[in-house]
């Protein structure tokens, strides 16, 4: 390649600061050193965590920053010691890092990696070390990643190889979303064959929250959302009964216990809101109701009544929906090749990276499940 062990000069869309639109600029990324991988990204998804970052945690360490995290590419260059990946590689950038080595790694309970950025800065929601510049000044990798950039640079126990048919501009969506989601229903609930589950908010968290849902089983799937023009889509998904909770002037909650005879199963919060959480929590049926948290959000503290989980109902949350990312990724793009899982469902627009700013407000009005932003040719 003639770029190797070059600082290579490309397009990144930069947020400079926090609650300001995007700016398209030349950045440089250097070379990938020990460990590191450094990848062409062809295609990301645009997700609301980008958002959240942007709009409303707006943490003034976190920026400047390139933003992106559920992006897919083609390894560019590889650094010294780096054995797993060789360039041409078709590969997914990971947010949560799988080392195998840390004592999170070796228990078959969590996937939370400690060298990933949440170990000690999820508030920042960026690692200290970053490889892009632009204009002298550092640019941050958000969540260890930033996809909004035509190339980027990974620690190799935060990339994920995938096959070589894989399409990219679909698969990029397994980087987050679509993993999030599925993950949430499949690994960390454990949604059970013929049991009625509960998913607030309908973005593609939601829906492929709805999809593991249907996966596992579950022979009752209500989908809650208050933009009822998602229903729709949710049914394509495997939803079976819609609620709006604009329609009700009762509490949500209570809707869904008459519905089910005192809740659900399981109730998955796809929406990143406090009050959301806790209605998803009590729509759980007592004695053994699970709920899950997916939605991200760090700015409030959430309240419940001690009772409801005396009386047997369980609180839980995800990260990446509990996958060990580099091991559940490549499955997941596998299940999708074998159409065993949908992605192409999820996609409402397809844009370039130019007009990313675009997209962002698509999303922030509910316009889009996702758009795909096409970042450079394969
Ligand atoms: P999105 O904006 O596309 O979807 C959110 C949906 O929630 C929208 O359809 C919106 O209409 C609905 N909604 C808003 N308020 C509601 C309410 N009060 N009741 C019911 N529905 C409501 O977002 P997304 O990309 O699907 O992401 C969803 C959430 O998941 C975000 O908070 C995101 O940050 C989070 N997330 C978490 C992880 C994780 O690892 N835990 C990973 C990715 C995303
Ligand atoms: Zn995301």
């Amino acid at each position: 390649m003639a770029t190797a062990g070059k600082v290579i000069k490309c397009k990144a869309a930069v947020a400079w600061e926090p609650n300001k639109p995007l700016v398209i600029e030349e950045i440089e990324v250097a070379p990938p050193q020990a460990n590191e991988v450094r990848i062409k990204i062809v295609a990301t998804g645009v997700c609301h965590t980008d958002l959240y970052h942007l709009f409303e945690g707006m943490h003034k360490e976190g920026f400047p920053v390139v933003l992106g995290h559920e992006g897919a590419g083609i390894v560019e260059s590889i650094g010294p010691g780096v054995t797993e990946f060789k360039p041409g590689d078709k590969v997914i950038p990971l947010f949560i890092s799988q080392c195998r080595e840390c004592r999170f790694c070796k228990s078959p309970k969590t996937n939370q990696c400690v060298k990933g950025w949440a170990a000690d800065r999820y508030d920042v929601m960026a690692l200290e070390e970053t490889r892009l510049t632009c204009k002298g000044k550092k640019l941050l990798q958000f969540l260890g990643t930033s996809t909004f950039s035509e190339y980027t640079v990974l620690n190799q126990i935060a990339v994920a190889k995938i096959d070589s048919a894989a399409p990219l501009d679909k698969v990029c969506l397994l980087g987050c979303g679509v993993c999030t989601g599925f993950g949430a229903a499949v690994n960390t609930a454990q949604v059970e064959p013929g049991s009625t589950c509960a998913v607030f908010g309908l973005g593609a968290v939601g829906l492929a929250a709805v999809m593991g849902c249907k996966f596992a089983g579950a022979k009752r799937i209500i989908a809650v959302d208050i933009n009822p023009e998602k229903f729709e889509k949710a049914k394509v998904f495997g939803a079976t009964e819609f609620v709006n909770p604009k329609d009700h002037s009762r509490p949500i909650s209570q809707v869904l216990a008459e519905m089910t005879e005192g809740g659900v199963d399981y109730s998955l919060e796809c929406v990143g809101n406090v009050a959301v959480m806790r209605s998803a929590l009590e729509s759980c049926v007592k004695g053994w109701g699970v709920s899950v948290l997916v939605g991200w959000t760090d700015l409030h503290d959430f309240a419940a009544r001690p009772i409801q989980l005396i009386a047997g109902r369980t609180w839980k949350g995800t990260l990446f929906g509990g996958f060990k990312s580099k091991d559940g990724v490549p499955e997941m793009v596998k299940a999708y090749l074998d159409r065993k899982v949908k992605l192409d469902e999820f996609i409402t627009h397809n844009m370039t990276l130019d007009r990313v700013n675009d997209a962002i407000e698509l999303m922030k009005h509910g316009q889009c499940i996702r758009t795909v932003l096409s970042v450079s040719q394969p």
